[in-house]
């Protein structure tokens, strides 16, 4: 393959994920993206989860539907001259880590807001994770066919509250009942709103420039009004700025409805013009590693349980960071040390699992795992540096994890450190005792690990309460000082899955306390992979 092949497939790739919180339109605005890259006939076929339901019964559901997940995770698709990749984020707020990890793995996102709502606070985490990378964002204001919160005040709360800069690009005329379009600052156009065109590509009703007469004519008072609000929001509001936007500083701003696929196209073409190319990724040696380059490399940053549960083998997701890959390549798997030849990597074109014969930088490609691969895991053409920057969080639930028959106690260790591998959970073992902690972002993976466990390892497992109120990793620069540390405070110690020490903290309180007295430690709320 020539360097000019490669460069040409690197520069058209978009990769992005959706953030935001539950119920703001993450699954509508997927379906009109699918739709625009003409990849469902029809919106309104992927599969949403309803609202309202208890965590029990979403799981079971979530189960069944395991098949569905796997290859709605990934969904690739053309649009105008760009190959875009999107990758799904698990919509339940107990899946965090999930969604965290796969941010990673992430050019660029769209933030999804909900127009009456404005900034909530899932977003508000989800966009400090983004800011550990200062990944480029978009945003898009959702939901203009309900009356939504006054525009401006939308923008400063996004400016206050996520500490980035807004720059609309395009500015909504009227919502609610009275929703007649947006005017697209830079086309220097106005959009007209039509209803009922949400499950099919529109042609654009345009009027060309805010001064034409034409406006009046079918805008009325409207118009006049849109002309003084724009004055007003171009004095008041940042003109978009590609630099400020790349280096995650300014966000461009669209105000649409998902549902009315009104909005979700100028979107598309701000994300395909400006949203970076597959970026280069950071090695543990502190150099980068360009998606120019030839030698095939990439990490793994999801792992997910296959469809079928007669194999039970699992997806291992690997974002392609250089080179290329192709079907039957021998790859290293720089953790192990191991050559693997893949010939039956998966690809989300079309939303359908199939096989691929290549892929490039920012595609994402499914490996074949039977549990020899863990998220974090760097694969290189033969080189051994690994990429940095693949975070676990610090659980905040803890439970005791306890066999029903305690003959099987070592399966119970192995799927629990099988799962944690996964990112699924994080098992804990203290130093002074027989436990087994379980420690999880949300409440809903301990009914997750408890079902996997009987299905997967057969064994069957109950949990009990427990005093602990959160987890730190510790390490330090000096030997010495952690090994006393390890004397001292060994009753609050533990190992995680992947025997990284841990301080098991009873209380916040004794938490600070024991960063207080022990000031060459470092305690971590993330580790990375
Ligand atoms: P998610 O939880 O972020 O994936 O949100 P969904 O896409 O499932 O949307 C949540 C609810 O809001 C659903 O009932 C959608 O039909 C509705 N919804 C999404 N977008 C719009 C919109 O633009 N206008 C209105 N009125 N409802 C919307």
């Amino acid at each position: 393959m020539s360097d000019a092949k490669l460069h040409e497939e690197v520069e058209k790739r978009r990769t992005f994920a959706i953030i935001s919180h539950p119920d703001a339109g993450k699954t509508t605005i997927t379906e009109k993206v699918l739709l625009h890259g003409h990849q469902i006939q029809k919106a309104g076929t992927v599969k949403g989860k309803k609202s309202g339901q208890h965590a029990k019964s979403d799981w079971m559901e979530m189960e069944q539907e395991r098949g569905i997940s796997v290859t709605t995770s990934v969904m690739q698709f053309p649009y105008n001259e760009a190959l875009v990749n999107l990758l799904d984020t698990p919509g339940h707020a107990d899946f965090s880590e999930d969604t965290y990890r796969t941010l990673t793995a992430v050019d660029s996102c769209l933030m999804v807001i909900d127009g009456a709502k404005g900034v909530e606070d899932r977003t508000i985490k989800l966009m400090e994770v983004t800011r550990l990378r200062d990944t480029p964002i978009l945003t898009f204001m959702n939901k203009l066919d309900r009356d939504i919160r006054d525009p401006l005040e939308l923008l400063d709360e996004v400016e206050d509250v996520l500490k980035i800069m807004c720059a609309p690009i395009t500015w909504p005329i009227g919502s609610g009942k009275n929703f007649k379009g947006v005017y697209h600052l830079l086309r220097d156009e106005v959009i007209l709103y039509k209803t009922g065109q949400g499950h099919r590509i529109q042609e654009e009703d345009i009027i060309k420039g805010l001064d034409n007469p034409e406006l009046d004519e079918r805008l009325g008072v409207w118009a006049e009004e849109l002309r003084e609000q724009i004055e007003l929001v171009e004095g008041a509001s940042n003109p978009f700025d590609l630099e400020m936007f790349l280096a995650g500083e300014l966000t461009p701003v669209f105000f649409g409805t998902a549902l009315g696929n009104f909005g979700v196209d100028h979107m598309l073409d701000g994300l395909v013009d400006w949203a970076p190319k597959p970026q280069s990724r950071e090695t543990d040696e502190g150099s980068f590693v360009e998606a120019d380059n030839k030698n095939f490399s990439g990490f793994i940053f999801k792992i997910q349980a296959n469809m079928d549960p007669k194999h039970r083998d699992r997806v291992a997701f690997l974002r392609i960071v250089s080179g290329k890959y192709e079907k039957g390549m021998k790859m290293r798997q720089v953790r192990t040390g191991k050559d693997v030849r893949i010939s039956d990597a998966l690809t989300f074109l079309a939303g359908d699992r199939s096989h691929v014969e290549e892929a490039f930088p920012g595609d994402i490609i499914g490996l074949h795992n039977h549990g020899t691969i863990q998220i974090g895991d760097t694969f290189t053409a033969g080189e051994e540096f690994k990429f940095s920057g693949i975070p676990n969080f610090a659980p905040e639930l803890f439970r005791r994890i306890r066999l029903k028959d305690p003959l099987k106690q070592k399966q119970l260790l192995k799927g629990l450190v099988q799962l944690s591998e996964e990112g699924a959970v994080q098992v804990f073992r203290p130093l002074i005792s027989n436990d087994l902690i379980v420690g999880a972002v949300g409440v809903l993976q301990f009914d997750v690990v408890v079902h996997r466990l009987k299905t997967e390892y057969k064994v069957e497992a109950i949990y009990e309460n427990i005093n602990v109120a959160t987890a730190r990793w510790v390490m330090s620069k000096d030997e010495k000082k952690l090994d006393e540390f390890r004397r001292k405070a060994e009753s609050n110690l533990a190992l995680d899955g992947g025997d990284n020490l841990t301080y098991i903290a009873p209380t916040m309180v004794n938490l600070s306390l024991a960063e207080e007295r022990y000031p060459d430690i470092t305690f971590t709320h993330t580790r990375e992979h």
